[in-house]
């Protein structure tokens, strides 16, 4: 099941691809595991899945080592500071960094384990009470402020549209991150140069690929329903 569910994912991301004239290898797939055990993302990794997205620490320092070492982990849900230094040389990227304290953190953890980590900032582009993130106009003031940190490197912008029963609706919110993206990249911030979004899930991937998304994270429309 986990299997055709992929493919059905994978497929719709390529016509999408085609719909706006993007190359599909532009948009990473990030299978969103959560909640799901670890015989689902093996079959996952037997269609040749190797991206896999976690909201909780504990769950993905539990599922990493039953599975092969070849695997990208993606943090994707809000990530409280003391726990910052578990996963810190574990994941290939942290998608939800919404404070600068939180970035202070990442890239204190970073130096003292050898590594540097690469992150995206959560934007709240919708404006929503109940989202972590930070509003569009705090976005330039921390980027300059996490750009000076060691260790840690901004590379995009992430964020969580409302949940809605018309994909449609979310499109204002994908093209208002992807403007903010290219308005601070051409304010040529020192070492910033910011080239991922991560933005879609399975409501509205494909929406949010049409607009510029180059990555998306899904669960639901693989693994089915939590
Ligand atoms: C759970 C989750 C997803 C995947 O959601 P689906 O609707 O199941 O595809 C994507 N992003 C984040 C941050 C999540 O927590």
């Amino acid at each position: 099941m986990v299997q055709e569910q992929l493919n059905e994912v994978r497929q719709k991301i390529v016509q999408a691809c085609e719909r706006a004239g993007r190359n599909p290898s532009e948009v990473k797939l990030i299978a969103v595991s959560k909640t799901k055990p670890v015989s689902m993302i093996e079959e996952a990794i037997a269609c040749g899945q190797t991206v896999f997205g976690e909201n909780k620490v504990q769950e993905l320092c539990d599922k990493i080592p039953q599975l092969p070492a070849n695997l990208e982990w993606h943090l994707i849900g809000h990530l409280q500071r003391n726990k910052v230094k578990y996963i810190v040389d574990k994941v290939a990227l942290i998608h939800s960094v919404d404070t600068v304290r939180l970035a202070k953190q990442i890239s204190q953890e970073a130096v003292k384990a050898g590594v540097t980590v690469q992150i995206l900032l959560e934007v709240n582009v919708a404006r929503e009470e109940s989202k972590f993130g930070f509003m569009e106009e705090e976005v330039e003031e921390a980027v300059r402020e996490i750009a000076a940190f060691p260790n840690i490197q901004i590379v995009g912008l992430m964020t969580i549209a409302p949940f809605v029963a018309d994909p449609e609706e979310n499109r204002i919110y994908f093209k208002k991150l992807h403007q903010l993206c290219v308005d601070i990249n051409k304010k040529n911030i020192d070492n910033i140069r910011m080239s991922e979004l991560s933005m879609g899930m399975t409501g509205d991937y494909e929406v949010a690929i049409e607009e510029g998304a180059t990555m998306v994270r899904v669960g639901t429309g693989i693994f089915g329903t939590r």
